[in-house]
Parts: C-alpha cells; structure tokens; sequence
C-alpha cells in the first residue's frame, strides 16, 4: 500500500523510521535486524536514504529491497536528481517498480556547486533536473500513479543562498513547496529540528496555503551525544533554542549517558507540544534514526502520546519467550505460536554473525483487525530494548554510543554522521574563504598547519575543530605536516586518568580512561614506501601496527587479516570495560575510500586542468593514507619520535 492509503486508513499517533545504507558490510546485517526489530514499534513506513549524486546507490536499492521483501512495513525510497544521470534515476526507478517498492521521497540533492561547476567535466549535467519538482514532474510523466511520491520541506527554510546573505526564509520555500505538491507530491516529511515553533507556524502556513489534508510528517532526530546533536543541527541549519541548550552544561557534555537520557526528555516534549497543539492532526512522527534504536524506542515508550502506539498489543497473555536451541542459539518464542520449530533463530552475538539476514528476532503477534501477516507492536519488546536489559535489549543497544569512524565497524551507525555522503561540510563560498585555491603542496602543507595552529576551524575531512588534548601534541603534529605528512586524526597516550580530567575524561564519574597514541595521515606513495614503512617494519608490529592504503584500493598492514585495535577504553565501577575508539581493517578500508573521494570532491571546485584542479587529482592518485597505532601507552613520546627521527 502507499503511504497515502495508509495514512488515511490508520488512526494516530504513529510513527514513521529513516534509516542510512551501511558503510560497512557488517554494519549492514546487523542493521536489518534492527530494523526488524524497530518494525515492533509499528511504523507507518520507512525510508531509506540515497547518497547525493548516487554514490550510495547500489546499497540503498539493496537495503530497500531487502527491506520491502522481508518487513511487514511499507517501504520509502530516497532519490535524489541534481547531479544525477537520468538512466540511473530511471534503473532505480525500474528496480523500485520490480521489487514492489511504492513510495519515493523525490529529493533535489545537493550538488558540489561552484561557478565552474559545470566547466568540471566529471559533473553530470542534466538540464531537466534542476529542482525536486523536475523529478516529481518526471516520475508522474513516465509511471502515472505507480508510485506515490514524497517531498522534503523546511521549517526553518531551506539554507540555498545562506553563504551569499540570504537568510533562511520559510515563506520563499513556500511557492516550491507548492508547485512539488501541484505536481503529484502526496505527503511531505521535514527537515529536522529542535523549534516547535518554528514547525507549528510552518504547518500553519501549509495548512493555510497549500493543502488541507496532505500528510506533514516532522522530522525529528534523537540526541546521541552532544557532539553528533550540534553537527547534525548545523549541517541541517536547525536552530536550537536556547532553552534545550541550557540543559546541557559544559559538565555533562562528555557523558553520553546523561545527554542521552536529557535528549529523550526534549524529544518527548516537542512531540507532546505539536501533538497537542495541532489537536492530533500531525499524527505520525518521523525519527531520523540514524541506524541506532534506543533512543527511538526510550522516546516511543516514555512518550504520553506515542506510547499509545504500544497499548493495542499490550496484552499480558503476549509474550516473547528467549530460549535456547539445541545449538545453542537463541529462539525467540511467542506463547501464542502453536508450531515452535518454525521459529527463526538468533545467535547469541548479533555483533559477529556472518548470517545474520537468516537469523532473525521473531516479534511477537498482537491481536489487531490488520493483516494478519502484519508484525505488531509488543511493549515488552520495545521496553526490553528501551532499557537495553535482556539479550534482546543487549543485541539492541550494544553500539549505542556510536564514535563516527572511530567507532565499531560492525555497526550499522558506523561511520562520520555526514548528511548524505562524503562532502566537504561547508559551502562553496566557506571552503575558498577556509582554503583558498591551492597549487602546490606546500600551500596544502600550509592550510593543514593553519587547521593545528586554530587559525581555521575546519577542513575538508573535519569540522569539529580540534580537542582539547591535541594541544599537547601540537607541535610534533605541526613538524609533522611540514615535512609532508598531512596529518587528519591522532590522539596521544594516556595511562589511568580520571574520567573527570579535564583533557582526557569521558564516561561517568569515578572512572579511569585509558589511550593508546595514534595517528592517521597522507603520505606520498615514494614517502611511505621508502622512508615510513621500512622505519615501521624495523620496529615490529608489537610497538607500531599500521593500515595503509590508497585511491585505487592497495591495502597493506602488518597485522593479521581482519584485525582490530581498540585504543581509547573505559572502566567504570559497575560497567564492563566501555571501548569507544576502535581502529579496524574494515573501518579503515570504508574510510579510506571516503578520505579520498573527499581530495576528489575538493578538486571539483577547481575547473578541470586548472593548477588547483590538477594538484588535488595528483594528490588523490599518489597519495595513501597510513594510520599507526602505537601499543606502548606508558611510553609517552615514543610514537612522535620514531616518526620525527
Ligand atoms: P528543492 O525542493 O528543489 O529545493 C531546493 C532549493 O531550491 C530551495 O531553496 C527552494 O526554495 C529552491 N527552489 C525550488 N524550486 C525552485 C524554483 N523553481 N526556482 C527557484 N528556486 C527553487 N539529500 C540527499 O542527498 N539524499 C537523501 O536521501 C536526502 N534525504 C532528505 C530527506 C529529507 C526529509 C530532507 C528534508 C532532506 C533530504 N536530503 C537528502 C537533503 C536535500 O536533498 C537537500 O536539502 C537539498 O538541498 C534540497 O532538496 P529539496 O528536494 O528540498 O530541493
């Protein structure tokens, strides 16, 4: 059914789940257990996102068609037109038609624009697609009523023209927003934000000029941690009201833990706020997932209005059972099912499971009027992950605390919080303004050192500005650069500091945290072959492991296949040992693709063949990038003099 159809059909409240195609191949099947499970909060649909210019096509129909095949859940396609050959938009199109998928989110993207943007001859220029209304005009043109198409909308007001004074502007989105709708559009979901105003007025303003009864889903993100809460809210140009900034204080800023448990409260207060301010009539909630559940699933069950979602299955003689099978796997059992063998199974570890597509939670049946072939809603489910506490709820929750790229490969939030693919994270006009047009490498040696020295606040791999603990390795860092190591992460080495510290502390209080050195950086191919890797082959792999790798795919280690290195780690009175920043062959080799289609993205906003151009294309092919881990973390200094002997 389309998303139309069952929005006319279901009552309120409900919710709706965005989730993002993996980075990783382990992050994948994990997480369409996730959204298995996340089906028992019983969405209306769910989305699946497509990266700008369709560089994550291939996983996103993957995903999407996996999804539509195995979740009881109607399934929503992200697709993107700027920058896009229209024979792909047709192929995915086609694939959506032939798995049954009926709902698209038809999106412009956004292009790597720059006033040369179309002298750049990698950049697929296809006139017809200029906004998302070409691409709703488009599918109506060529599939009638096949599917039923979405649109995006911006409480706020859409950024375009922010870098050149514009100021966001809800009302110039307005006449856009209507000619999607005139054209086909048939429900719309926003942009994120944390200002009910801001989306109260915008609803009102919809209501009053466009339509009266399509659906407006908001959009709304959970807060993970504070770090990823503020990116996100900048890369969406959301505002925070000062209000919700209040309530988290520099102390708590690192315990994830608190922001976390503060974030459900905020969300649950802008979701009872427009519920109760529109009178129910914005009924379903769209969560921005970003691959995890908990918080999704704490807001659902904590929330007066959305924990209604829960009470029709609510049923004390509904259980799910865990038991054991004679493999020692987990079955998941409902006390309803009369034939137990046909039970699916689950392994122990969701986190290591090679086959975890064919191992799913079985959710328990409710008792409703709706299909019968339908999953619903079991509130213990969603308690039990809510809370994290049983093997479900531990099979749910394990990779709550995502560390972006740092983090563990195996999950399916794995990966820099990006928006919708690698990007330079500033706009055009901020990214000449940061790094001007460089021609040599010595200039890229030169805006490198300016990133340590504070001087510029981002580059193109990073714009969360530096830590407080790289200042104590600043100056090796800046050697470093100068000798044409173009250095992106490291961290140096701690032995037992108190969670409190003020330059290492994280996690709760009364902990010791731990760090191993590292550092991650470009390196000339003829560099770290005759000079870097030979100097860390003579030391062994017990002092220094590296990854290396470049553009065209090389990978060389010293480490056996499919290591992992954890290098930031916790202990805690009362909690197992926390891992936060892991360094693993997996993580490195989805990164290492990123990074460098990264230097490809810089180089578009150079005309081709200019010397900016050039230099960023030479850089991208003659490059690798190394990461080094050093193990002895008593040894504090040891990592920066072997690299600057
Ligand atoms: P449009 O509706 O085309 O609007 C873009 C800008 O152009 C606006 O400023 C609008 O006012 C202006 N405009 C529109 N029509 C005209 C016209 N005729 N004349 C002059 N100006 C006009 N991006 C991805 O890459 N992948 C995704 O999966 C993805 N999912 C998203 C999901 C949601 C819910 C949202 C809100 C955004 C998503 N995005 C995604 C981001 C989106 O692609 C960008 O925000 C993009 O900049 C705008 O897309 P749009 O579809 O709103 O564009």
């Amino acid at each position: 059914m389309t998303i139309r159809d069952l929005y006319n059909q279901r009552d309120g409240p409900l919710i709706s789940l965005e989730f993002f195609p993996p980075k990783t191949e382990s992050g994948k099947r994990n997480l369409l257990e996730r959204m298995e499970r996340m089906s028992a909060l019983d969405p209306l649909f769910i989305t699946v996102t497509w990266g700008a210019g369709g560089s994550t096509a291939e996983k996103t129909l993957e995903l999407a068609k996996i999804a539509q095949s195995d979740l009881h859940v109607p399934i929503c396609m992200h697709l993107t037109c700027t920058n896009m050959d229209t024979k792909l938009i047709t192929e995915a199109l086609e694939a959506c038609r032939e798995h049954g998928i009926k709902n698209i989110l038809a999106l412009r993207g956004d292009a790597p624009i720059s006033e040369d943007w179309h002298n750049n001859n990698d950049v697929v220029e296809e006139p017809q697609f200029k906004y998302a209304v070409d691409l709703v005009k488009f599918i109506k043109a060529n599939y009638g009523d096949e599917f039923c198409i979405g649109v995006a909308a911006y409480p706020e007001g859409h950024c375009e023209g922010e870098a050149e004074g514009n100021e966001q502007n809800p009302l110039k989105d307005l006449v856009y927003l209507k000619e999607k709708i005139d054209a086909g559009a048939e429900f719309v979901i926003t942009q994120l934000f944390y200002d009910v105003n801001k989306f109260l007025d915008f609803e009102r303003l919809f209501r009053e000029r466009i339509s009266k009864d399509i659906p407006v889903f908001p959009g709304l993100m959970p807060i993970n941690s504070f770090s990823l809460f503020h990116r996100a809210a900048r890369l969406s140009h959301a505002s925070i009201p000062q209000h919700i900034i209040d309530k988290f204080p520099t102390e708590i800023q690192n315990d994830d833990g608190i922001v976390k448990t503060i974030g459900v409260e905020i969300l649950i207060d802008i979701i009872e706020e427009i519920h109760s301010k529109t009178n129910g009539r914005v009924k379903c909630f769209h969560f921005y997932t970003l691959n995890l559940e908990k918080a999704v699933a704490q807001i659902v069950s904590q929330s007066t209005t959305l924990s209604k979602i829960l009470e029709d299955s609510d049923n004390e003689d509904d259980e799910v059972f865990e038991q054991e099978d004679d493999d020692g796997d987990i079955v998941l059992a409902d006390s309803h099912e009369e034939n137990p063998t046909k039970f699916k199974r689950r392994r122990q570890s969701s986190t290591v499971s090679a086959d975890i597509m064919h191992n799913r939670a079985i959710i328990s049946r409710g008792k409703t009027d709706r299909s019968e072939s339908a999953e619903f809603p079991s509130k213990k489910l969603v308690v039990s992950i809510s809370s994290g506490s049983g093997i479900l709820g531990r099979d749910a929750t394990w990779d709550e605390f995502p560390n972006g790229r740092f983090g563990d490969s195996r999950s399916p939030a794995y990966g820099e919080i990006d928006g919708y693919g690698p990007s330079l994270k500033v706009s055009t006009k901020k990214a000449y303004e940061l790094w001007g047009s460089p021609i040599s490498i010595r200039d890229l040696k030169v805006i490198f050192v300016r990133y340590l020295e504070g001087s510029i606040h981002a580059l193109p791999w990073c714009d969360l500005g530096l830590s407080a603990e790289t200042a104590l390795i600043q100056e090796e860092l800046i050697q470093l650069n100068h000798r044409g190591y173009l250095t992106l992460a490291s961290q140096p080495c701690t032995n037992a500091s108190t969670s409190t510290d003020k330059i290492f502390g994280w996690g709760p209080n009364k902990g010791h945290v731990y760090q191993k050195a590292f550092i991650e950086m470009f390196v000339n191919q003829r560099q770290w072959e005759t000079v870097l890797k030979p100097k860390l082959d003579y030391y062994g792999r017990r002092k220094f492991s590296y990854y290396a790798g470049n553009s065209s795919g090389s990978f060389e280690t010293n480490l056996d296949p499919h290591s992992s290195n954890v290098v930031t780690w916790g202990v805690f009175p009362n909690s197992q040992v926390i891992q936060t920043t892991i360094i693993e062959e997996e993580s490195f080799k989805a990164w290492r693709d990123e990074a460098f289609s990264i230097w490809f993205e810089w180089s578009k906003l150079f005309p081709r063949n200019t010397p900016s151009n050039t230099l960023l294309r030479e850089v991208y092919s003659n490059y690798c990038l190394v990461s080094i881990v050093h193990h002895d973390f008593i040894e504090t200094d040891e990592l920066w003099d072997m690299l600057l002997e």
